[in-house]
């Protein structure tokens, strides 16, 4: 067969990323078609509703510093900003969010560690340091560091904290000075020390509707599931035996998929991807008949032996996500791609169990109760990640397939991100003429 140049462009996968590159082409003029695996839109923005509950797949929130892209958010659903109150629950303490800044819950003696250690932490400077572990010691002080974010980190990461390196850190963790450290231990603060001031979230219809606008007239195949790629021929192959012709390809794929997919991947590309790190996770979805379950928008979890790294309430974040009168949380539970995946019935068992103590419900007040699978959630930054992403995406691209997306690209991207990767990579194909 000779290769099929039909113009077409052809994007895998209906996340943001994939919405985004379709929507971005729309606007210079060009049709594109997205097919999808799922039978649904929205990948990891997108939802599942169960008796009148919706439940977003993880929590979610929009907070693009960009304006015009807010703007076009906005514009396609009326947007609550929410101010990021959140809580951390520790050995039966609940903690405003950062901890560290507000120890005023805990016993005197816990504080008397934390603070200790942070006066003692070893000066060096943390832009220096390439090793979590010590990153974390550095800015906040063994104790602390010990109790909070290692703990969090094997939650979260499915890694100790020694085995993920730095880059990715940003201002996703608040660092202390020690006046806000010694306040937050003596009264409860306002102060709200989150890295982003609001956090928007669509009045209607669920996290995905952000992009309600920009999906209207686009073409999305369903459950399309892209088994192989024949680059040769240009040809794109699905799992229901069907295939078609493609002349740009763009896609958010994750990458250890992409090195099986696209036919007569090298050794070393191979090598590389088997070297990438991430985390899947179970989302526990419960529903209650009763409309004060949820008390915070989230809070996270440090004991390890309760599952969830996370909780949030979907009620909270809009009412619209809930029937009248009731109220909903999702928990967040993580494992390492390469760990034993405990069976879900025990999963849901536990958590359930424990937010039971935790939450102050019972039984009789649950009428919605769900575990569903996510096969990737976050990139996991262990060190190899830079040169073995470099080796997979060089190879991609010189097969002129344009990664796109969180999993395309392999990167720790927030939505925003993410759909702003699919205005670039118009740019990347514009820049190859
Ligand atoms: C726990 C968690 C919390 C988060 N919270 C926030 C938040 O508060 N705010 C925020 O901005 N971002 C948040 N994010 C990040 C956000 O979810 C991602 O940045 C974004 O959804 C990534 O979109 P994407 O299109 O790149 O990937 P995806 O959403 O994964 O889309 C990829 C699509 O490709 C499809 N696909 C995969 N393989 C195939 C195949 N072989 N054939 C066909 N289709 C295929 C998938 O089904 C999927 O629909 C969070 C992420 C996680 C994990």
């Amino acid at each position: 067969m000779g290769a099929a140049y039909v113009g077409r462009n052809v994007i895998l996968g209906a996340g943001i990323a994939g919405i985004s590159a379709a929507w971005h082409l729309q606007q210079r003029g060009e049709q594109s078609v997205i097919y999808e695996q799922d039978a649904d839109w929205g990948g990891l923005c997108g939802h599942f509703v169960i008796d009148g509950f919706r439940f977003d797949r993880f929590v979610h929130f929009s907070f693009t510093p960009d304006e015009q892209m807010a703007a076009l958010f906005e514009r396609s659903s009326p947007l609550y900003s929410h101010v990021p109150v959140c809580y951390n629950y520790w050995h039966g303490h609940w903690l405003r969010h950062p901890a560290q800044n507000n120890l005023a819950p805990l016993p005197c003696e816990e504080k008397v560690r934390i603070i200790e250690d942070f006066v003692a932490r070893p000066r060096k400077d943390a832009a220096s340091i390439s090793c979590y572990d010590e990153w974390l010691r550095v800015q906040y002080g063994d104790y602390y560091a010990e109790q909070f974010p290692f703990a969090y980190t094997r939650k979260y990461w499915g890694h100790e904290a020694h085995e993920l390196e730095t880059r990715w850190v940003g201002e996703r963790m608040r660092v202390s000075s020690l006046a806000e450290v010694l306040r937050g231990a003596f009264v409860e603060q306002e102060e709200n020390f989150y890295y982003t001031s609001h956090m928007n979230y669509p009045k209607k219809g669920g996290y995905r509707s952000i992009l309600d606008r920009c999906r209207e007239d686009l073409d999305i195949q369903f459950n399309k599931k892209v088994t192989a790629i024949d680059v040769k021929e240009r040809v794109v192959y699905f799992a229901d035996g069907s295939r078609i012709p493609y002349s740009r390809l763009f896609s958010s794929v994750p990458l250890p998929e992409m090195v099986h997919i696209v036919l007569d991947c090298p050794a070393e590309v191979q090598r590389a991807a088997d070297q990438l790190s991430w985390t899947r996770g179970y989302q526990v979805s419960l529903g209650f008949n009763r409309p004060d379950v949820a008390k915070y928008l989230w809070f996270y979890i440090y004991d390890e032996d309760i599952p969830p790294a996370r909780v949030y309430s979907p009620n909270l974040k809009s009412p619209d996500n809930v029937p009248t009168g009731c109220s909903s949380l999702q928990a967040e539970v993580f494992y390492a791609n390469d760990a034993t995946l405990p069976p879900a019935e025990e999963v849901l068992r536990i958590t359930v169990d424990q937010l039971k103590e935790i939450c102050d419900f019972s039984e009789e007040d649950i009428i919605v109760r769900n575990i569903h699978f996510e096969p990737y959630a976050n990139v996991t930054f262990t060190p190899p990640i830079y040169s073995a992403r470099e080796t997979v995406l060089s190879w991609l691209r010189s097969l002129n397939i344009t990664p796109i997306g969180r999993f395309g690209l392999w990167d720790y991207l927030w939505s925003h991100q993410a759909f702003q990767s699919g205005a670039d990579a118009l740019r990347e194909m514009g820049m190859k003429g």
